[in-house]
């Protein structure tokens, strides 16, 4: 076997490996520790097993209440999409919020099982001339995956039932048990996938690999190593020749955006906080809550570690988020080399806890859908949320767009 080309999508390193089609191996990078390649142990089976019944499990969760409801002998219930339709009747900017739910907590994670199916059963099939087709379908479930929110979700529900349950009878339902064993069942299914496995199932990356010396590019999309498209080439942009995406050796525009997009969110972050996310109206007395209040409410049940967890989920993360990325951007603008891989690793860890944030955004949507017993009870979302939606969107899209190897060219006097 010939050695696999593997560059780091953190640090920009190439790495030669000998083995890293080896099940169970795990790569990393020398120089910033980012994982390069795992290939798991296991075949196709298991992940196509696992995928089919995330989706039955989902299909479970929609149709089944998460948990009943129960107030002095008037019955409620919350169901997934009891959230988007609430929102969708205060209209304007709410509806938008009840869309961006419903996307994160139902259309994509749907979408994303049904193209890991797909990919898995057409890879499966050892038909070659399949394999080219389902190219792009595995690139949008890689794009789509980040903002695949079910974990998310069940902690918001989480979060939302044990304050209600200091208010009302709760029960958790059919669909709160099948909500919970899928998020069990996509954590495995992550673990056995293997994503470069796929991708070098759809296309062997050795055919495209650059001759010894010559120039090279790793693609954005599928990460595979390749011959630069020649300086100053005009006609039309290159393609990746296993994902046809174009070839280009940084993220495009990488910079502005990211100074954009944190600049906007950080704006839009003092609104998130200051004002209230919901009011409850009980027997005719009226509480607004801002999200630390709502920490605070959480911390006098008793709560504590709950109240922890949404106050690093909801405060500190996209502090934590703007302050770094900030920090990225000053840092190369001074092609400091100082702390290189510390702020790569700080770049992973916001990448990955960032969509956290999401819980109160989830939490909201699911209290106004399942407290409303008029004058009994009745939350309401307040304008505080959409800020706040608003402020974790920004941010995710900032980290996303960011591309951390601009750090590392910074700092050898090689940004453009
Ligand atoms: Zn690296
Ligand atoms: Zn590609």
């Amino acid at each position: 076997m010939s050695d696999t080309l593997l560059a780091c999508r953190d640090c920009g390193q190439l790495h030669r490996a000998a083995n890293a089609l080896v099940p169970g191996h795990r790569l990393a990078c020398i120089r910033c520790g980012r994982g390069l390649s795992r290939y798991p142990p296991t075949g196709l089976d298991a992940p196509l097993a696992l995928a089919t019944t995330a989706l039955i499990l989902l299909l479970l969760a929609n149709i089944y209440p998460i948990f009943l409801v129960n107030l002095e002998g008037r019955a409620g219930q919350d169901l997934l999409i009891s959230g988007p339709l609430r929102l969708s009747e205060y209209g304007g900017p709410f509806a938008g919020l009840g869309m961006l739910v419903a996307g994160l907590s139902f259309v994509i994670p749907l979408v994303w099982l049904c193209l890991v199916v797909i990919v898995l059963t057409g890879l499966r099939s050892g038909d070659p001339a399949l394999r080219p087709r389902l190219a792009p379908l595995w690139k949008t479930a890689l794009l789509l995956y980040p903002w695949s929110m079910l974990d998310v979700y069940l902690l918001g529900t989480y979060v939302a039932y044990s304050r209600l349950s200091d208010a009302v009878e709760t029960n958790v339902a059919i669909g709160g048990y099948a909500l919970g064993v899928l998020v069990l069942v996509q954590a495995v299914l992550m673990v056995v996938l293997g994503v470069r496995r796929v991708w070098d199932m759809i296309a062997d990356p050795q055919q495209f690999a650059p001759q010894p010396g010559e120039p090279w590019v790793m693609c954005g999309a599928c990460q595979l190593v390749t011959a630069a498209p020649e300086p100053g080439a005009t006609a039309g942009r290159r393609l990746c020749p296993r994902c046809a995406t174009a070839l280009e050796p940084r993220q495009p525009g990488s910079l502005s955006a990211t100074l954009a997009l944190i600049s906007a969110a950080a704006i839009l972050y003092l609104p998130a906080n200051l004002l209230a996310v919901m009011t409850v109206e009980r027997f005719g007395r009226v509480n607004s809550y801002t999200i630390l209040a709502g920490v605070e409410e959480l911390a006098n049940l008793g709560m504590w570690p709950l109240a922890l967890l949404v106050f690093f989920a909801s405060i500190v993360v996209p502090m934590l988020k703007l302050v770094s990325l900030g920090w990225f951007l000053y840092a190369i603008r001074r092609r400091s080399p100082r702390r290189l891989r510390e702020r790569t690793r700080l770049y992973r860890l916001i990448d990955v806890v960032g969509r956290w944030s999401n819980i109160d955004v989830f939490m909201v949507s699911i209290l106004a859908a399942s407290l409303q017993f008029g004058f009994l009870t009745t939350v309401d979302p307040e304008a505080g949320i959409i800020s706040f939606a608003a402020v974790v969107v920004l941010t995710m899209l900032a980290t996303t767009i960011f591309d951390p190897r601009l750090m590392w060219d910074a700092a050898r006097g090689e940004v453009r």
